[in-house]
């Protein structure tokens, strides 16, 4: 199973892919954090983009196709693989089609309202980079990381004025791909829920439907 999550930042793309990679036995790929893990890491990558993902703009096509383009190619992708995230453009999207065939391109849909109410209660591990939410999605570490006891965090793209403008360039850039999936006739469309379980549920039946 090759599928691509379209949506908005905070739409529950991470958690979905989260999810479906269990479900499936095969990785979940995101390209969001393939670059916060090289700049966590400083490496000369990490420190090229850390200010434009901290303004909440996009990493060039360029430099985004060659990480994702390195990620597949991994053995542990031979088998499918969930890309969160990747593409957010249309150039990125041909860059695609011509690294590898996809079944099914699912986009979960939230109104920019619900989006900038939920990215409130978001949080991050600085050391680890595992993501949380305060409501549908606890620590079970409470204020500190489940996994490595860092405490959490709001990370800068999550601040409100970011959000915005990641809201901004999705529907600028990014939704533009809705169009151009449903042309291939591989668009699937759910409504993000409130509870995780419920959206997921949609997902499964979505892809059911194939
Ligand atoms: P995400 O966690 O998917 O919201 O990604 C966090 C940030 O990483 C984005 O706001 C972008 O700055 C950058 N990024 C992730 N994926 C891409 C992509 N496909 N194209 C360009 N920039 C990306």
């Amino acid at each position: 199973m090759r599928i691509i999550l379209l949506g908005a930042p905070g739409a529950g793309k991470g958690t979905q892919a989260e999810i479906l990679s269990q479900h499936y036995c095969i990785p979940a790929v995101s390209t969001g954090n393939l670059i916060r893990e090289a700049v966590r890491a400083q490496t000369p990558l990490g420190l090229r983009v850390q200010a434009v993902i901290e303004r909440g703009e996009l990493v060039s096509d360029e430099t985004v196709i060659q990480i994702l383009t390195e990620r597949l190619t991994k053995p542990d992708c031979e088998g499918g693989f969930i890309l969160d995230g990747f593409p957010r453009t249309v150039p990125q999207a041909q860059a695609l089609e011509l690294i590898s065939d996809v079944d099914c391109v699912l986009s979960i849909e939230v109104s920019d309202e619900r989006i900038i109410k939920r990215m409130g209660g978001r949080r991050s591990c600085p050391k680890c980079g595992a993501t949380y939410h305060v409501d549908y999605k606890p620590s079970a570490g409470g204020e500190n990381c489940q996994h490595c006891g860092e405490f959490l965090v709001v990370r800068n793209d999550d601040k409100p004025e970011v959000v915005l403008h990641r809201l901004e360039t999705y529907h600028a850039q990014t939704e533009p791909l809705k169009v151009f999936y449903e042309k291939t006739g591989k668009l699937l469309c759910v409504e993000g829920q409130e509870e995780v379980k419920d959206t997921t549920a949609l997902v499964l039946e979505a892809l059911a439907s194939l």
